[in-house]
């Protein structure tokens, strides 16, 4: 893979892309024009392929991050007079409240330790309990600890009691396998700079038809208004507002390489070895994971700091910069981590260096104690 000189990103988003995909921004689009439109429908087209939803979905594309779309989606599919039941077992889970919060939709949270998911029987056991509930809003991948959450099993759960599920699909779509044809889901998130390794700047709800049609008029915002997108978008083949060309242009090349490299079945399996290479590296330092391997999705990996006394992030992650790789902070308020992500353009080999940086780093820095402190009370 030819990266040029650039730190690799290990980030879950923005990610470290091709030379294609960054090549794809060097053209300035107009857009009225019918090349650019056509583009757009490409990736919408393409998109809905992605989680077997040709027939049934709509693939509506927003501006800006990823939150953007998430909140569009409960904003949207949510009508004003709903209540959403949001198992919760991390940060992601948590904003997702928050929106509920704003938009002031009613919500219950159905906690859950983050190094545990959600099973089937609980979300069953939480939609008796409390009928008012219309809908379920779910992260796939937890993208504050990395763990994967069943999706469907939650989806079957929403479907035994006729309740809508959302899914914040950021950091698992194109990387984890979903299938709308197989399990009902009404909404499914995610946002060009993370599995499909486009750049950061535009999200994409895919919605069931029968519910996107009913969405005219639940939307506080204008900006937000995902009926409004789609029905003008279908009339015009453009976008309502000024698109994020660049972005938009860069995420069809970056569509492209991931056909070409066999779609989300090959995206995933590269991922999972790069997870593995990884996971198996750390542990030869002495370095544990947060969670079980059996519960750990191949996006991201949060590890247990080392309890030695000389450790602390920020040297740690400047040095592990100057050797070419951008850490990410963890996301625990618990336990002290740090997070390395899987995803982006890159392979096994790349993390088995990544391993090596963090050990010369550790050498560097004196930190010979890899076992972690006890948690906080
Ligand atoms: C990245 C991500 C988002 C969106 O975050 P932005 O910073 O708005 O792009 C939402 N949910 C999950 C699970 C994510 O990983």
């Amino acid at each position: 893979m030819i990266l040029g000189n650039d730190p690799i990103l290990l980030t879950p988003g923005p990610l470290t892309t091709s030379l294609a995909t960054k090549q794809a921004m060097l053209r300035d689009w107009g857009s009225w024009d019918a090349g650019f439109n056509a583009i757009t429908g490409t990736i919408r087209r393409d998109l809905l392929e992605v989680i077997r939803g040709a027939g049934t979905h709509e693939c509506v594309p927003l501006q800006g991050s990823g939150t953007f779309s998430v909140e569009a989606a409960i904003a949207n599919v949510v009508p004003r007079d709903g209540k959403v039941l949001v198992p919760q077992n991390g940060a992601y889970c948590q904003r997702i409240l928050k929106i509920c919060r704003y938009l002031g939709r009613a919500h219950v949270a159905l906690d859950i330790p983050e190094d545990r998911h959600p099973t089937g029987a609980m979300i069953d056991e939480a939609l008796r309990a409390d009928p008012s509930v219309t809908h379920v809003a779910q992260v796939h991948c937890e993208t504050g600890t990395g763990i994967l959450n069943p999706l469907p099993e939650i989806a079957e759960a929403c479907a035994r009691h006729g309740k809508g599920l959302v899914v914040d699909a950021m950091s698992s779509f194109g990387a984890i396998g979903i299938d709308v044809s197989k399990y009902p889901v009404d909404a499914v998130i995610a946002a060009s700079g993370k599995c499909i390794e486009g750049v950061p700047g535009m999200g994409f709800v895919l919605v069931r038809r029968e519910v996107l049609e009913k969405c005219q008029g639940n939307s506080h915002s204008l900006a937000m208004d995902l009926h409004d997108q789609w029905t003008y978008m279908q009339k015009t083949t453009q976008w309502r507002f000024t698109p994020p060309t660049h972005v938009v242009a860069a995420f069809r090349a970056a569509l492209d390489q991931f056909l070409a490299e066999g779609g989300q079945p090959a995206r995933g399996a590269r991922y999972a070895a790069n997870r593995d290479a990884l996971i198996d590296g750390m542990a030869a330092l002495g370095l544990r994971t947060f969670l079980p391997r059996t519960v750990q999705a191949p996006v991201i990996v949060t590890f247990h700091a080392p309890g030695d006394p000389n450790y602390s992030f920020k040297p740690f992650y400047e040095k592990v910069k100057q050797r070419g790789y951008i850490l990410y902070p963890g996301k625990l308020t618990r336990v002290e981590t740090f997070r390395v992500g899987c995803i982006g353009a890159i392979d096994a080999n790349e993390m088995r260096n990544v391993v090596s940086a963090v050990a010369a780093t550790l050498k560097d820095m004196g930190v010979s104690k890899m076992e972690p402190l006890k948690a906080a009370a």
